[in-house]
């Protein structure tokens, strides 16, 4: 049997786990990183793409964004569009100069996983934790299995940022929490194209056939989005028939969309889920763990860097002032954002989704809400001060 020990046990080399292992190095924190799948798998797996400026900062603060402040875009402002109608919501002049940062999910990843390595970082890929136990004592283990042989993790505490369907969740005594779940009744069709992309920021676009998103990964490639039914299969859509939809629902006057190669393809569910609590003992969940988001806001990644910030702070006061207080209120203080960030996804998932026939109620709603945006400088701001993310101190 493999026997290892460390102060913090993370399970789960996404965002999360890495970056929480980065803040607790810089703290003098030692940590282990279990990861379920290889490094190349984790490294290549495409998701989120837009990182606030919370997340930039925090990266810059740890030394690891250089080629994020290289290769990423920083967007200054995001494109709204209602009926062929377009504006634009300037992000910088609304928030005192907060921005958000165009850079793919696996580059964050392969980025943090390169400076937790080169720094000396212990991370155990195709390794699955398998079980937690003793979090309510102050000997906690993770088991796990490491080249087919059982292995145990003996640590402090248990990090358990192991997305959805990993084991921490599952692991948390179901009387001390709530789950939340929504389910829409839509769907993101997603596409990744080898094309320049139409636009220099991105365009959120109602259209009476349904959400559109042009979003962007480089100069050369575009992700691109559209709404369709939960039902819907990945075969009804030909390139051709994507492409066609894609020029109707983001079409504005005196612009054009332009199209190429398309090279991944998927239909993804549009939910949201949260527990009310996410600790137990020495057992504490972070990211995708304890909550998903509908992609709309772009908030997933970011909710996951902001939780292990706040459990890293703890953390640090636990080691350096032998105090248990912050790590305590960890889920108190997490939820906070966590809540403003479901608001704010539902928000734009209610405003620009085809939800009822066109012209009826609740169109006439979102149409009401666009043309607010048009005119009223507050509300502007409002969405562009949630979309870049709000400051920790907010929520502190
Ligand atoms: C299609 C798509 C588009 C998205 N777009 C955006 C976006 O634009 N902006 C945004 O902010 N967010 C977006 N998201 C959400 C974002 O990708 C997630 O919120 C983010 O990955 C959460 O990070 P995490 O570290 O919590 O979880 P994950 O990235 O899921 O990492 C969890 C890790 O734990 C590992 N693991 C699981 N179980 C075990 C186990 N038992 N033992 C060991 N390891 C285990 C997994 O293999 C995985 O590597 C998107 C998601 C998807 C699917």
């Amino acid at each position: 049997m493999k026997i290892l020990k460390t102060q913090v046990g993370i399970i789960g080399a996404g965002p999360a786990g890495l970056t929480l292992a980065l803040l607790l190095r810089r703290q003098g924190i030692e940590a282990i990183i279990l990861e379920n799948r290889s490094r190349e798998y984790v490294q290549a797996r495409v998701r989120a793409g837009l990182l606030e400026q919370n997340t930039v900062d925090i990266y810059k603060s740890l030394g690891v964004a250089d080629r994020l402040l290289r290769e990423g875009q920083e967007h200054r402002g995001v494109y709204l569009s209602f009926d062929g109608q377009r504006i634009r919501v300037p992000f910088g002049e609304l928030t005192g100069g907060r921005n958000i940062t165009i850079y793919g999910q696996q580059e964050v990843v392969k980025d943090l996983t390169d400076e937790w390595i080169a720094g000396g970082g212990q991370i155990y890929f195709e390794t699955p934790a398998s079980k937690i136990e003793d979090f309510e004592t102050d000997s906690p283990k993770i088991h796990f299995e490491y080249e087919g042989e059982a292995g145990i993790l003996n640590c402090d505490f248990v990090a358990a940022c192991d997305g959805f369907h990993g084991i921490g969740r599952r692991t948390l005594p179901p009387d001390t929490y709530k789950e939340f779940t929504v389910t829409y009744p839509f769907s993101w069709l997603g596409i990744l194209a080898h094309v320049a992309p139409s636009t220099d920021e991105l365009i959120y676009a109602y259209h009476e056939r349904g959400f559109a998103l042009h979003s962007l990964r480089s100069d050369k490639i575009s992700r691109l989005y559209i709404q369709v039914d939960n039902d819907d299969l990945i075969d009804n859509w030909s390139d051709e028939r994507i492409w066609e939809e894609l020029a109707i629902r983001l079409g504005t006057e005196g612009w054009s969309l332009k199209t190429g190669p398309i090279f991944e393809k998927s239909i993804t569910p549009m939910r949201s889920f949260f527990t009310d609590n996410m600790q137990s003992g020495r057992l504490f969940l972070a990211g995708d763990a304890a909550h998903i988001v509908p992609p709309t806001g772009g908030k997933g990644l970011n909710l996951a860097v902001a939780d292990v910030k706040h459990l890293a702070d703890g953390l640090a006061e636990y080691y350096q002032k032998n105090s248990i207080k912050a790590l305590d209120n960890y889920s108190t203080i997490a939820l906070k954002r966590i809540w403003r960030a479901q608001d704010f996804s539902n928000f734009m998932t209610t405003l620009f989704h085809k939800q009822d026939e066109h012209g009826s109620f609740t169109y006439q709603l979102q149409k009401a809400k666009f043309d607010y945006i048009k005119v009223s400088e507050a509300y502007a701001t409002t969405i562009a001060e949630n979309y870049v993310g709000l400051p920790f101190e907010v929520f502190e």
